[in-house]
């Protein structure tokens, strides 16, 4: 595969001893690395308030990087990436230490690609943002780059958003999202305006209904207070699966350019038909998990994981939407999304219409309609449900069989986690893979109402076991209309 170097950059992180840090960034940054992408001049720069020296510092940072590299080729340029990487003890929150930081960085070329990545709690999101600014760190070559979440709340997003503005311009704020950096997501756009066969049959015409499914297997583990205060649609419907729909549901952009694909982005989200406290309760389900088993291991309940025994909060959530636009109107989108289900799992499902008059005859079985069905995880790929005919002569008999394509099979390298992808656009200042200020803000405008509807309802979140598919109520929500959520191999 052809790399294109980018060019030298510092790094720093703020939090740089964090969950995130170790477990994705400098793993993603060290496969660039050793993918020859990132130049050996650049610097990485870890800050938080633990007072370790930079050799201390490292030694955190090492298994993280043999577990990246796997015993792989990288594991030969270990020590050259990790000679990149040092520390600086910083507290984020307090002016002190700002000079001698702000020095210390300009003193290698005060005109060098700067990112400052903020994976820290988003409440220093604006103190540090202020101190950066203060400190003559927000120049051309400078850009930030933010972590979910971003509020918590319509409000409390704009306020977050105000802050950032007021340091660096928008072009140089770079919200993430690390689903839009995985693979299989940029292939949907790849897929959807890179073949021309798929454009006339995208539309409500054609397409019964979209399913966009995000399973996870784990509890909230040890993000339990955090997750306590958002729940399943604050943590991954207001970012992860609003963002896919808009993919699936949007115009053809006229460039592959940032804003024309945020554009159509954002028309999507303010084309979402309202929620409120008048059709939340046939539109929404909300769920949260009691003790069960999962992958065979018994698990406790969300209440006894957390201590807490009142807590209302939400693990799983399911969504009838609808993109009140000229293309899909009267196409329901099914949200779903948990924690404690039976299978990690990220997968969009188009189902397409049913023939209009089957020649079949009742012998040869149902003809079930075609699918399209895009896996984020595991096992990056694409399935085109189709039927065929069962070989024999038995009659004329039909099945729904699939045309798979795993992309590991079919590219046979190794899938980039999309970290590695998100963290070079940075450093290369292409945006389009971020969220703009107002999608932000618009995905917020649609999920207030559905909380505030929430809020003021006497039902508390429907119970299901850990290790089932969620509440029974999740299953009502599609099977009312006829339909039901996709299982593998159908
Ligand atoms: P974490 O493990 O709690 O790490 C927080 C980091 O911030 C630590 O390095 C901490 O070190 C540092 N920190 C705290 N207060 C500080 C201060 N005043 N000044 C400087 N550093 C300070 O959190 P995380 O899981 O890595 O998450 C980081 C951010 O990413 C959060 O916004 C989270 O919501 C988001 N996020 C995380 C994940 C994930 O997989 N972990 C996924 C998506 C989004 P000290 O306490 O030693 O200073």
């Amino acid at each position: 595969m052809t790399v294109l170097p980018v060019q030298p950059f510092d790094l720093v992180i703020f939090g740089g001893t964090g969950d995130l840090a170790l477990r994705k960034l400098l793993p993603a940054l060290f496969q660039r690395y050793v993918a020859t992408q990132m130049p050996p001049d650049s610097r990485v720069i870890g800050v938080a308030r633990d007072a370790v020296s930079d050799e201390d510092y490292r030694a955190r940072v090492r298994p993280w990087l043999e577990k990246s590299a796997d015993g792989g080729e990288g594991a030969g340029m270990l020590d050259s990436f990790l000679a990149l990487v040092g520390y600086r003890r910083l507290d984020a929150a307090k002016d002190e230490g700002w000079d001698e930081f702000a020095v210390s960085l300009k003193g290698a070329d005060a005109e060098r690609v700067r990112v400052f990545y903020l994976s820290t709690a988003p409440d220093l999101f604006a103190p540090i943002c202020a101190r950066l600014k203060r400190n003559g760190l927000t120049q051309a070559g400078e850009r930030v780059v933010i972590e979910k979440p971003i509020g918590k709340d319509l409000a409390t997003a704009r306020a977050i958003n105000d802050a950032i503005g007021d340091a660096f311009p928008e072009r140089r704020i770079f919200r993430i999202d690390h689903y839009l950096g995985k693979e299989t997501v940029q292939n949907l756009v790849a897929l959807r305006f890179a073949n021309a066969l798929f454009e006339p049959v995208w539309a409500s015409s054609q397409v019964d209904h979209v399913q966009i499914t995000v399973a996870e297997t784990i509890g909230v583990e040890r993000r339990g207070p955090y997750y306590d205060t958002s729940g399943a649609l604050r943590d991954m419907v207001q970012n992860h699966l609003l963002q896919l729909l808009c993919l699936v549901a949007m115009e053809p952009p006229a460039a592959l350019d940032a804003d024309a694909i945020r554009d159509e982005k954002l028309k999507v989200l303010r084309a979402l038909k309202p929620i409120t406290a008048m059709n939340a309760p046939q539109c929404t389900v909300r769920g949260q998990y009691r003790a069960g088993a999962v992958g065979g291991q018994a698990v406790p309940g969300y209440q006894d994981e957390l201590g807490n025994p009142a807590t209302r909060t939400e693990t799983f959530v399911a969504i009838k939407a609808e993109v009140a636009n000229w293309r899909w109107a009267g196409v329901p989108f099914y949200l779903r999304t948990g924690k404690r289900l039976p299978e990690r799992v990220s997968e969009i499902v188009v189902t397409f219409r049913a023939v209009p008059h089957s020649i079949f005859g009742d012998k040869a079985g149902p003809v079930a309609p075609n699918k399209l069905v895009m896996r984020l995880q595991p096992d990056e790929g694409v399935t085109l449900w189709l039927m065929a005919k069962v070989p024999g002569p038995g009659g004329l008999r039909l099945q729904r069989v699939p045309l798979d394509m795993s992309f590991a099979n079919v590219f046979g390298t190794r899938q980039p986690e999309a970290y590695e992808r998100l963290l070079m656009d940075v450093v290369r200042g292409d945006p389009t893979l971020f969220m703009r200020r107002d999608e932000v803000e618009a995905a917020w405008q649609w999920i207030d109402p559905i909380l505030s509807a929430w809020k003021d309802s006497v039902d508390a979140p429907k119970s299901y076991t850990a290790g089932s598919w969620g509440p029974s109520a999740a299953v009502a929500l599609i099977e009312r209309d006829g339909r039901t959520w996709h299982e593998d191999g159908a």
